[in-house]
C-alpha cells in the first residue's frame, strides 16, 4: 500500500532491493528483469489511513485464500505487526541469506559514514520508541533459554568494555535520576527483613568497588585484580 503514486512506491521497492533488504519479496525482486515487472493497482482508498491498512489486510487474506503465492510476510495493515516466523521460514531465510554479498556496508562504504543524527532527531526517535514492545508486546516475552534468540550469544571483551563505557555516568539511563518516594517505599518493603548486603559479592561491590578499596582477603577483589579487563563493577546495587 502507499499514500503516494504506484510509480513512487515501486521505485522505493527497487531501491530497497538494491540495498539488499532481506525479505522473500526483495529476494524475488532482485532476481527479476526490472523492466519486465508489472505493478497492478488493486484498489484506491479514500479516507483515513486506517482504511488503507484494512484494505491491504483484506486483499492479502483474499488472494491467499484464492491460492496466490504471495510474498507478504505479514497479514498487512498499518503499524508494526510483529511477524512471527515458523522454524521452516527461519531456516529458509537463513539459507537464502547465507553467502549473500553486499548487504551490509561498513565504514566508508556506508552512505551514513562519518555522519551523526542530531540530538533532536535522536530524542524524537527515543520518544517514539518509548514503551514500544514492552512486556507482552515484546515478541520475545516469556521466552527463556534456547527459546530466546539471544541464547548462546556472547560478546567479545572489547565489545563488553565499549558497552560498559557507553553506559557509565551520563550514558546510564538512570544517571542522576532518583526513584520516587513511592517506588523507594516499594523497594524497601520488598527487602524488609533481608540482611544487606545480601551476598559477599554485593558487599564487595558496595564496600570495595564503589569506594575504590581493594582487600587481599576478598575473593572478588582478588578475582578482579587477576582479570582487570572484566571486573564486575556493573553489578547493580541498591
Ligand atoms: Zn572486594
Amino acid at each position: 500500500m502507499t499514500t503516494k503514486t504506484v510509480a513512487r512506491r515501486f521505485a522505493q521497492h527497487l531501491r530497497s532491493a538494491r540495498d539488499g533488504r532481506k525479505t522473500p519479496f526483495y529476494d524475488w525482486l532482485r532476481k527479476q528483469d526490472q523492466q519486465a515487472v508489472r505493478v497492478d493497482q488493486l484498489q484506491e482508498v479514500w479516507g483515513p489511513a486506517a482504511d488503507l491498512g484494512e484494505a491491504e489486510i483484506r486483499w492479502i487474506a483474499y488472494l491467499k485464500r484464492e491460492g496466490d503465492r504471495l510474498l507478504n510476510l505479514s497479514k498487512g495493515g498499518l503499524g508494526p505487526l510483529g511477524v512471527l516466523w515458523t522454524a521452516e521460514q527461519r531456516e529458509a531465510a537463513r539459507l537464502r541469506s547465507t553467502g549473500r554479498k553486499g548487504l551490509s556496508r561498513f565504514g566508508e562504504d556506508n552512505p551514513f559514514y562519518g555522519q551523526f543524527h542530531s540530538p533532536e532527531q535522536r530524542l524524537k526517535w527515543a520518544d517514539e520508541r518509548k514503551g514500544q514492545y514492552a512486556g507482552q508486546e515484546n515478541p520475545n516475552f516469556g521466552k527463556f533459554g534456547a527459546e530466546h534468540p539471544g541464547f548462546g550469544h556472547s560478546m567479545t571483551v572489547v565489545a563488553r568494555q565499549e558497552l560498559s563505557k557507553a553506559r557509565t555516568g551520563a550514558g546510564n539511563p538512570n544517571f542522576e535520576k532518583q526513584a520516587s518516594q513511592e517506588t523507594r517505599a516499594k523497594m524497601s518493603a520488598a527487602r524488609l527483613g533481608r540482611p544487606m548486603p545480601s551476598s559477599r559479592r554485593s558487599a564487595h561491590t558496595r564496600h570495595h568497588t564503589n569506594k575504590g578499596v581493594e582487600k587481599a582477603d576478598c575473593r572478588y577483589c582478588v578475582e578482579n585484580s587477576a582479570t582487570p579487563s572484566l571486573s564486575s563493577e556493573s553489578e547493580s546495587e541498591s
